[in-house]
């Protein structure tokens, strides 16, 4: 079977979503080839129970999300307020302290935090999301990890700890894995602050969307119509300057005058591309791998940690989840109480390659120490892992490793020839955020329709 369109998109997630409806805005024909039987990749709701929407894979918008928040209202979809009363629960000493018990034992080690943060601050103001291998330190911080950073900080082992936690629930591979650089670029995309690693998280989780994410990228399909085709992964994209033929598996062959390919930089390395593309595109594709995560909602009859005063967060050093927050549904809907641990990094990686059994025994127990012994008793466990679906891979996001940004940076958006690049790795605000998706779909798709029209 063969099809013909103006621009071919590779990927039905967020952002070759959004690539496609500009394309189709601008007067122009748009195909999508999409290589799994729904849309919407790393956003996917799934109704636990009737009523009862859990985001297995993105959640939350922040306050400064304002293309995604223009998006939900474009689309219908309302927003709801993330729950945060009340105070977090801590086990970085192997006690269990809450909030306020907490920063009085360990004020000194939390100033040890802040300093931090604020010092990063000052260093991601030398940095431009757009071309951070051009910063003055560039090749001094892109040949450091982050936790070799960190460690010569002069930090307290408890505040050490925290910085690695919350810094892991950003990236979701260890510190040690990401350059000070790479870390840098995650700030200055997000807004310039540091408290993105904070427990706050930088105010990137803030709301929610009423019924479930995954209308947005199901309503955007819907106006798309047969222009998105799924079952069709791609396998080939043949290129010559003004003419692209493009290859899926099952045989369906589309024809076009550019692609944008809005795929993770790990799976559009993947594809097969004749003529083969520059080294250092495929050298860039080699590394940045997807990182390592896994969501698990304990469901609860009702939210009983409020009333004890408790804000659904933990932070803990032991695990198995290193973070967790209350998820229930809008406060007036009398839905059940929902407690979303984070396994991230290496926790992801570690207890996430144990038998489910074990994994959620651990995770009764870590939870009944927080948030007491009906804590540990949840009704009904669901997780969300990424790693084992084909076109994933992992999550939330990539980033590369050392060198990475300095070495093969400029290949991360450069379009090669009629080949342009989308998802959200490639934003340069709010990259690895449905608010990147969105803006990367639109730097795409005009990139193509400056060209075609
Ligand atoms: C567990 C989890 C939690 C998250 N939490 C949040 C959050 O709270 N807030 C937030 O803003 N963001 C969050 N994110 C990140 C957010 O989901 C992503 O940034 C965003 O959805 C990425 O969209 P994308 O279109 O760039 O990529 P993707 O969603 O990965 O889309 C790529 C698409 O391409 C398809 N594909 C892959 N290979 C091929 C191929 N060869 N041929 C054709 N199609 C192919 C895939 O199936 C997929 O549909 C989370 C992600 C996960 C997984």
């Amino acid at each position: 079977m063969s099809r013909e369109a103006d621009v071919i998109v590779v990927g039905a997630g967020l952002s070759g979503l959004i690539a496609a409806r500009e394309v189709l805005a601008a007067g122009l024909e748009p195909l999508v080839l999409e290589a799994d039987e729904r849309v919407g990749g790393r956003i996917l709701t799934e109704e636990a129970l009737p009523g009862v929407h859990l985001e297995l894979g993105a959640q939350w918008i922040g306050d400064t999300h304002h293309r995604m928040e223009a998006l939900a209202g474009e689309l219908g979809i309302e927003l709801y307020p993330q729950f945060e009363e009340g105070e977090t629960s801590y086990e970085l000493d192997g006690r269990v302290l809450r909030g306020e018990a907490f920063h009085s034992a360990y004020g000194e080690d939390m100033a040890g935090v802040e300093r931090v943060l604020r010092t990063l601050d000052r260093m991601a103001a030398e940095v431009s999301a757009e071309q951070p291998w051009a910063a003055p330190h560039a090749d001094e911080w892109d040949r450091i990890t982050v936790g070799q950073w960190y460690d010569a900080q002069g930090l307290s082992p408890i505040a050490r700890s925290m910085l690695e936690i919350c810094t892991v629930g950003i990236l979701a591979v260890p510190t040690v894995e990401v350059s000070l650089l790479g870390l840098l670029v995650n700030v200055v995309s997000c807004g310039v602050s540091a408290d993105l690693l904070s427990e706050s998280e930088g105010g990137a989780q803030t709301r929610r969307f009423i019924g479930g994410t995954s209308q947005i990228p199901l309503r955007l399909a819907a106006a798309l119509g047969e222009r998105v085709v799924l079952r069709s992964p791609v396998l080939q994209i043949e290129h010559a300057p003004d003419q692209v033929t493009v290859t899926c598996r099952g045989g369906l062959v589309a024809r076009g005058r550019r692609v944008v390919v809005a795929l993770a930089p790990t799976l559009a390395g993947r594809i097969m591309y004749d003529p083969p593309l520059p080294g250092q595109r495929d050298q860039l594709t080699q590394r940045m791998p997807q990182a390592s995560a896994l969501k698990a909602f304990a469901i609860y009859d009702e939210p009983f940690w409020r009333a004890d005063g408790l804000n659904g967060q933990l932070i803990s050093a032991p695990g198995p989840a290193r973070m967790s927050n209350d998820s229930g549904m809008p406060e007036d809907s009398g839905g059940p109480g929902i407690i979303l641990a984070f396994l991230e990094g290496e926790s992801a990686r570690v207890a996430g390659a144990w038998p489910q059994a074990q994994r959620q025994d651990a995770l009764r127990a870590e939870l009944g120490r927080h948030f007491g012994p009906r804590a540990a008793q949840p009704d009904l466990i669901v997780e969300g892992a990424w790693v084992e679906r084909q076109w994933t891979r992992g999550c939330y996001n990539a980033n590369p490793g050392p060198c990475g940004w300095i070495h093969f940076g400029q290949a991360l958006t450069a379009p090669i020839g009629p080949i342009s690049w989308a998802a959200t790795e490639t934003a340069a605000a709010w990259s690895g955020y449905m608010e990147g998706a969105v803006e990367a779909g639109q730097r795409a798709a005009r990139e193509v329709i400056e060209v075609l029209t």
